[in-house]
């Protein structure tokens, strides 16, 4: 089956987040289930681009409004990814270092959108299966199906998987010439809330839509940022697929980013090797444990609780921890973050930005994983800390309700709260202190989360049944 992914991230070439890491690793494991599944994504002026070599597979001219633009397509050479990766091009638009973040981020991604359309109405055969990711890719399935000049690709099916719902992508419809050409009776097919809403588009337009959990797709019925009536009318064709983990990348036996491998045989050894590099970086007891948060520092994250929860363990727990943040994201949060460092008493310190290097081996080397988030479509942070042996701390909302039993319940191995407030989070620290004083136990734990299998075969293989349901 041929499967054309559209994404604005795909790591390793661009991520700002978890979508990133999930369509560089999904479409793999599709071909090697024995189909054949591509990417295309925006050319972004990332370290990628320079480090590979391209060949130009197409160039095209098509138009926003009254805006004629050339694009051009190239596709990575050497295959490395384990799936044909094109970038798309357009001078002026996409042509930057970041992902996302610019005033122009509409006519940034439609003008994405249009190209890769223009650009799939000129392949010879047509794949069987354009899947769109988030709201970036989201107008798609509506240009494919109701533009007067794609009529061509109408039959093919669309799929829409939503990695997080909180960002639809809308806007006026003063700008509705942005869309090519349209039937104007399906209007409705683009509004939501009197605004052209992108991914409320795409939930009408798709065949199937899918977020990255079973409990996210409830909660969506009841909290989406002003979709949840759509959510609800359009529950028949939505299901839940939980994301996988990369073994190839998350992996404490290979990891290219940390120098002591380990595996579930040696973990103790490996893990307290990268914890004491990280103390020794960051000016910490590496004796006493050692709770780390990574991600972006917002609301949905709960990341905006972090210096409160912080001082009250201090204060009522006593000193008897360290915490290291990594993160970058609301001013606020950032600074009163940076501003606690002046409390520090060698335990605590704070790298505002974005290290992939320095996430592994915080993952690799930390004791506990801190995840308070509000909102949590899937969450790879915990995944990805429980196959390194960090145990996380998880509030029980969306993937992470899905992927972590807490330690009190039959066959538990984390530690579960109910709400994304100061008071649960430190008593779930609390816990947390108290188990790493019971060594047997703590190892315990740790050997079971290092066993769990989050990899992508299950996933996989639930994307292409939910495929084969409707091609
Ligand atoms: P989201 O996509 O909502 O940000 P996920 O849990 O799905 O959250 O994915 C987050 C991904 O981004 C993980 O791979 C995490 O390690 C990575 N990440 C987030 N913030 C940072 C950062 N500041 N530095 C390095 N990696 C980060």
């Amino acid at each position: 089956m041929q499967i054309l992914h559209v994404s604005a991230e795909c790591y390793p070439v661009a991520k700002a987040g978890g979508l990133g890491d999930v369509v560089g690793s999904l479409p793999r494991f599709q071909n090697e289930k024995g189909n054949q599944a591509s990417v295309i994504m925006p050319m972004y002026r990332t370290p990628y681009l320079y480090s590979h070599e391209w060949e130009v597979v197409h160039k095209g001219k098509t138009n926003l409004g009254h805006w004629n633009f050339d694009y051009t397509v190239i596709k990575e050479k050497s295959n490395e990814q384990g799936f044909p990766l094109f970038l798309l091009d357009i001078n002026g638009l996409l042509d930057r270092e970041k992902v996302y973040g610019y005033s122009d981020d509409t006519e940034r991604f439609c003008a994405f959108q249009i190209a890769v359309v223009d650009w799939l109405n000129s392949w010879t055969e047509l794949p069987a299966i354009v899947h769109v990711h988030d709201h970036h890719a989201a107008l798609i399935p509506f240009m494919m199906q109701h533009c007067y000049a794609f009529k061509r690709l109408q039959f093919i099916k669309t799929i829409l998987t939503i990695h997080n719902a909180q960002y639809q992508g809308a806007f006026g419809w003063d700008k509705t010439t942005y869309i090519p050409h349209w039937d104007s009776w399906k209007r409705g097919m683009l509004e939501w809330n009197g605004q052209i809403n992108p991914l409320a588009s795409a939930i009408k337009c798709c065949w199937k839509v899918t977020t990255v959990s079973n409990t996210y797709m409830n909660e969506l019925k009841t909290m989406s940022n002003g979709l949840e009536p759509l959510f609800e009318y359009e529950k028949g064709k939505c299901s839940g697929i939980l994301n996988g983990i990369d073994y190839a990348v998350w992996n404490p036996a290979t990891d290219k980013y940390i120098d002591h491998h380990f595996d579930l045989n040696d973990f103790e050894a490996g893990k307290l090797k990268s914890k004491q590099l990280l103390c020794d970086r960051f000016g910490m007891s590496a004796d006493k444990p050692l709770f780390v948060f990574i991600g972006r520092l917002v609301g949905e994250k709960g990341a905006d609780l972090l210096p409160q929860v912080i001082s009250d363990s201090f204060d009522y727990i006593g000193r008897k921890m360290n915490f290291l943040i990594l993160g970058s994201g609301e001013p606020d949060t950032e600074a009163q973050l940076k501003g606690l460092q002046s409390i520090s008493q060698g335990d605590y310190a704070t790298y505002i930005g974005y290290n992939e290097a320095l996430s592994h081996l915080m993952y690799a080397g930390a004791d506990f994983l801190l995840m308070p988030s509000r909102v949590e479509p899937c969450g790879l942070n915990q995944l990805y800390a429980m196959r390194y042996g960090t145990i996380p701390l998880v509030r029980r909302t969306g993937g992470l309700l899905d992927t972590v039993i807490d330690m009190g319940d039959p066959g538990g191995y984390g530690i579960v709260f109910n709400h994304a407030a100061v008071g649960d989070i430190t008593q779930a620290i609390y816990r947390a202190t108290e188990l790493y004083v019971q060594k047997t136990t703590f190892n315990s734990l740790r050997e079971k989360i290092i066993s769990l299998d989050f990899s992508w075969e299950k996933s996989a293989e639930e994307y292409l049944s939910l495929y084969k349901s409707f091609a």
